[in-house]
């Protein structure tokens, strides 16, 4: 059952005091999401599952190329896992991967990703699979094909260069909004390469307060010509964490209660869903003069007030 802790006011991922305020001795692990363009304060988060004995799990689906400390996200905690689907840094349409230095869990990963098919050792003879039945574990058919991996190794080559070009556009997009009182997303102290996954600005109080964000929102995906969107509700809100939806849990009204994701108090959550927009990553690939077209749209909408 995840435990729901509130986010850093400044990188919006997990908040290391509030994650240690919420571990019990029934805390299994700890999960972090490098958020948009942020990496997570990774000394803190990983000094702090050392000191309860707990696997940290890093979310990558939004930081493909990301470094903290010289080191690739993904490479700090247990494991860390990724997704390269449609919306991604690296894409196939669908897919993902899982990284860990960890033998016996990239066993594991392994049997659980092919149905307990894994890959033969030694040479593959002509007409042989790949991959062989052990009957280890019962998973899913999650792996990915051969196409989609091509598809991904191709677009490596591109990473580097595609990650610096976006972080240079964002650097330019930063000084032209806070000059007009908006606070560009920060990523944690350490923070050595920086992946956009979304270039993601907090408005002013009081440009929050004259209207409502959903209409400004609005009004910049109509002046700028792609959608310029709210982040993502706080999870304790999400749908799809909703028990109650269980049939099976249905008539365990104590059950409930305990698990009722809306009990956590997530107040930074909260205010970033209210004040936070954001916009795609392809846009961050514009020459360097379209950012200044963007920052003259919001600037429409900052200095109204
Ligand atoms: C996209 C995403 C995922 C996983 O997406 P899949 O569609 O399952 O590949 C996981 N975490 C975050 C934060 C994401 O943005």
């Amino acid at each position: 059952m995840p435990v729901l802790v509130d986010i850093n006011p400044d990188t919006w991922c997990l908040d290391v005091s509030a994650a240690e305020a919420a571990i019990t001795p029934r805390t299994r692990a700890v999960t972090v999401v490098h958020v948009y363009s942020a990496v997570a304060d990774l000394t803190g988060l990983r000094e702090l599952a050392d000191r309860y004995g707990l696997p940290l799990i890093e979310d990558c689906a939004h930081a493909h190329g990301a470094a903290y400390r010289y080191r690739p996200v993904g490479g700090h905690g247990v494991a860390g896992v990724f997704s390269m689907q449609g919306s991604k840094l690296l894409t196939s349409g669908e897919g993902g991967a899982v990284v860990t230095d960890d033998d016996e869990l990239a066993h594991r990963a392994e049997a659980l990703r092919g149905d307990g098919r894994v890959r033969r050792p030694g040479p593959i003879n002509c007409g042989e699979m790949e991959l062989v039945e052990t009957g280890r574990l019962m998973g899913a058919n999650a792996a990915l094909s051969e196409f989609h991996a091509a598809v991904l190794i191709d677009q490596l080559d591109l990473l580097a260069t595609q990650n610096a070009q976006r972080a240079s556009n964002a650097a330019r997009l930063d000084r032209g909004l806070s000059a007009y009182g908006a606070r560009p997303q920060a990523t944690s102290d350490g923070t050595t390469v920086r992946a956009y996954y979304r270039y993601a600005v907090q408005l002013p109080g009081v440009v929050i307060a004259a209207r409502p964000v959903d209409d400004i929102a609005a009004e910049l995906t109509t002046s700028l010509g792609f959608p310029v969107l709210r982040t993502h509700p706080p999870l304790s809100r999400c749908r799809l964490l909703d028990p109650a939806t269980r049939p099976r849990f249905s008539g365990r009204r104590d059950y409930l209660a305990r698990v009722d994701p809306t009990r956590f108090e997530l107040p930074v959550c909260h205010s970033v869903h209210n004040s936070v927009l954001s916009f795609g990553h392809e846009i961050l690939l514009a020459p360097a003069e379209a950012m200044d077209e963007i920052v003259d749209a919001f600037r429409e909408i900052l200095t109204l007030c």
